[in-house]
C-alpha cells in the first residue's frame, strides 16, 4: 500500500478505512496503557495524532519512537476523540525506519531561536516554521510562473557563468580554470584569459538584465527567474551572496507601463499567497504575534501578517519623483532630542535603506514607487530623461524592507547610449553584441529585477533574508 500525505488525510471525509502514513516523529506523550504521536511528513503546517497501544504495537518498539525519528504507520482513520483536529489513526502496526537519539538529536520539542536554527540549518526545514516557509518559498515561485505565462511571457534562461559584468550591478564571484597561484600572462604582465577556459574573463551573473534585453527585442515579453550572485562585502538582514532574481523585460513599454506591471505583479503574489498559503500563513503570523508580545508596545507591529498583504493589495503605491523624496526626507521631522533622524546628503546621492523605509513606514505608510533618479547613481543603460541630469529608473520600496525592486526604462537611442557609454568610460568593442540590439530595429523597452527573498521576508514577516532561503549564502558563511 502506498503512503497517503497527510495534507490528504487531514481533508479526507471517508472514515474507518485502512491507512499507510510515513513521515518524522514531531512529539510523542502518553502513558503505558496509550501513545500520542504527532506525524508530520512536510505536506502540511498540521501534524496528524497517532493513537498507539503499547500491547498492540509493542512497548520496545515505541521507544525508538521519538521525536525526530523517521516511521511508517499502517492503522485506521478514524475520527478524533480530542478537541484539535477532526481524525487521526489508530495505529495496527509501526515500523521505525530511522532512529533519532534523543541525547543527541538538536530538534527537541520546544520552539527554537531563528539564531539557533540558523547554526543548524541542515535540519531546520524539520521545524514548523521553516517548514511552512519553505512551502511558501515554493507557492510563490509558482505564482511567479503562473502571473507571467497567465500575461504571455516566456520564461527566457540566461547563462549563470557570463563574460558580462551588468556593468557594476554588484561585485563578482570569478570563474575560471587557470592556476590562481600560477596564471599564465600576457606579454604586458597582465593574466592571459584567452588561455583561460571560455577565452576570456568570465563571472557568475549579477544581473540577467542586458542578456534578458536580447529576449525582449526579439519575443516581446519575457522573463527570466534563475540564481544571481553578488560578493556583496556587507553583512545585512537583506543581501545574500547567492540569492534569486525575477527579471521581466519587455517591448514596447514606457516607465509607466513598467510601474504599472510591477505593481500588478506584487499586488497578485500577496494575493497569492493568501489564497494558497493560508495554514502556513497563519502558523508564522501566530509566531510572530508570540514575539511581539515580549516587545514594548512601541516596538509591536501595528498590523498582522496577513494584514499587511491585504493592505498592499488593497491600495494603490504611492508614485513620486527621486527628487520630491529627497524634499520630504530633507523636511523630515526632527525627533526629540531635536536633531533630524537621517543626514540625507542632498540631491545626487544614493538613499540608504533606513531614507526608503522612513518614506515607506513613516511619511506614506503605504508602498512606494520612487523615479527619475540622478543619472550619476544609476547604470549606463538607463533612458536619459529631457532634462538631462535623471534617468527613467524606478525603485520600488517596501515597509521592513526598503528596496525589493529595481527597475527602469531602457535607452533605445543609439546615440544617447553610445555617448552616455563613452562618458563613463564603457569601451564600445565589449558591448558590441548589447549595441547590436541598438542598430538594428531598436524599441522602446523596459524591465525590472525583483529580488525573490526579498520578497519572501515580506510574505513570510521574518526579519532575517537568512531564514527564507534554505541554504543562506553571506561572507564567510557557506555551511555547504
Ligand atoms: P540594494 O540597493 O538593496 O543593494 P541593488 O540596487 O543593488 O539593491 P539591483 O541591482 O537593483 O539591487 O537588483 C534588483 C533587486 O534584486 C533589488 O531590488 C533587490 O530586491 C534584489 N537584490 C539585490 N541585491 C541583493 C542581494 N545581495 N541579496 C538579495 N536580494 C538582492
Ligand atoms: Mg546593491
Ligand atoms: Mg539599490
Ligand atoms: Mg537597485
Amino acid at each position: 500500500m502506498q503512503r497517503t500525505k497527510i495534507s490528504k488525510l487531514l481533508e479526507a471525509t471517508e472514515l474507518d478505512v485502512d491507512i499507510h502514513v510515513k513521515g518524522w516523529v514531531r512529539t510523542k506523550r502518553g502513558n503505558k496503557h496509550v501513545a500520542f504521536i504527532a506525524l508530520n511528513d512536510g505536506s502540511s503546517i498540521h501534524s496528524i495524532q497517532i493513537v498507539a497501544d503499547p500491547n498492540t504495537i509493542g512497548e520496545d518498539l515505541l521507544k525508538g519512537v521519538s521525536t525526530g525519528a523517521s516511521i511508517s504507520v499502517f492503522g485506521k482513520l478514524v475520527a478524533s476523540q480530542g478537541s484539535g483536529q477532526k481524525v487521526e489513526i489508530t495505529a495496527e502496526r509501526i515500523e521505525v525506519i530511522g532512529v533519532a537519539d534523543p541525547e543527541k538529536y538538536p530538534l527537541q520539542p520546544k520552539k527554537h531561536s531563528l539564531e539557533f536554527l540558523r547554526e543548524i540549518a541542515h535540519l531546520r526545514p524539520r521545524t514548523n516554521t521553516f517548514g511552512a516557509i519553505f512551502r511558501i518559498r515554493h507557492a510563490m515561485s509558482y505564482a511567479v510562473h503562473k502571473f507571467f505565462n497567465d500575461k504571455g511571457f516566456y520564461y527566457w534562461h540566461n547563462p549563470f557563468v557570463t563574460g558580462s559584468d551588468a556593468e557594476g550591478a554588484g561585485e563578482m564571484f570569478r570563474v575560471t580554470t587557470l592556476d590562481p597561484t600560477n596564471p599564465p600572462l600576457t606579454e604586458d604582465g597582465k593574466v592571459d584569459y584567452s588561455q583561460d577556459f571560455f577565452g576570456k574573463e568570465t563571472n557568475l551573473t549579477v544581473s540577467g538584465q542586458l542578456e534578458g534585453e536580447l529576449g525582449a527585442l526579439a519575443l516581446g515579453e519575457i522573463y527570466t527567474f534563475g540564481p544571481t550572485f553578488r560578493a556583496e562585502n556587507s553583512n545585512t538582514t537583506r543581501h545574500l551572496s547567492e540569492f534569486w532574481m525575477i527579471e521581466p523585460e519587455m517591448a514596447f513599454y514606457d516607465l509607466t507601463d513598467n510601474m504599472d506591471l510591477a505593481e500588478e505583479f506584487l499586488q497578485f503574489l500577496c494575493q497569492y499567497a493568501l489564497d494558497h498559503c493560508a495554514d502556513d500563513l497563519a502558523f508564522l503570523e501566530k509566531r510572530l504575534i508570540d514575539e511581539d508580545k515580549v516587545k514594548p508596545q512601541a516596538e509591536r507591529s501595528p498590523m498582522t501578517l496577513t494584514d499587511k498583504l491585504k493592505f498592499v493589495v488593497e491600495n494603490p503605491f504611492e508614485r513620486l519623483t527621486y527628487t520630491e523624496a529627497i524634499q520630504i526626507l530633507s523636511n523630515s521631522k526632527p525627533n526629540k532630542k531635536g536633531k533630524f533622524q537621517f543626514p540625507v546628503e542632498g540631491w545626487g546621492t544614493d538613499l540608504q535603506s533606513e531614507h526608503e523605509r522612513y518614506l515607506v513606514e513613516k511619511h506614506f505608510k503605504k508602498p512606494v514607487i520612487l523615479t527619475d533618479y540622478p543619472k550619476d547613481i544609476k547604470a549606463f543603460y538607463m533612458r536619459m530623461n529631457e532634462d538631462g541630469n535623471t534617468v527613467g529608473a524606478m525603485d520600488i520600496l517596501f515597509p521592513g524592507i526598503g528596496e525589493i525592486v529595481g527597475g527602469s526604462q531602457r535607452e533605445e537611442r543609439l546615440e544617447v547610449l553610445t555617448s552616455r557609454m563613452a562618458e563613463m568610460g564603457i569601451p564600445e568593442e565589449d558591448m558590441d553584441w548589447y549595441l547590436d540590439t541598438r542598430r538594428f530595429g531598436t524599441a522602446p523597452h523596459s524591465g525590472f529585477g525583483l529580488g525573490f527573498e526579498r520578497l519572501m521576508i515580506f510574505v513570510t514577516g521574518l526579519s532575517n533574508i537568512r531564514d527564507v532561503i534554505p541554504f543562506p549564502r553571506t561572507p564567510g558563511s557557506a555551511a555547504f
